[in-house]
């Protein structure tokens, strides 16, 4: 699975809860971006590098 970020071909890590914009999969860089603001939940996908 790819992060879902446009531009981005990074093998997905974690799949974040955004309160604002819903549920995106994303990489771990663009995860550990996300997940700093408030109120994003980040779920790491089974077998991926994370944190
Ligand atoms: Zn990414």
């Amino acid at each position: 699975m790819e992060c879902e970020k446009e531009g981005c071909r990074a093998e997905a890590a974690v799949r974040l809860h955004i309160p604002w914009a819903g549920v995106e999969t994303v990489c771990t860089a663009h995860g550990r971006a996300l997940v700093q603001q408030d109120g994003v939940v980040a779920e790491p996908i089974e077998g991926a590098e994370w944190p």
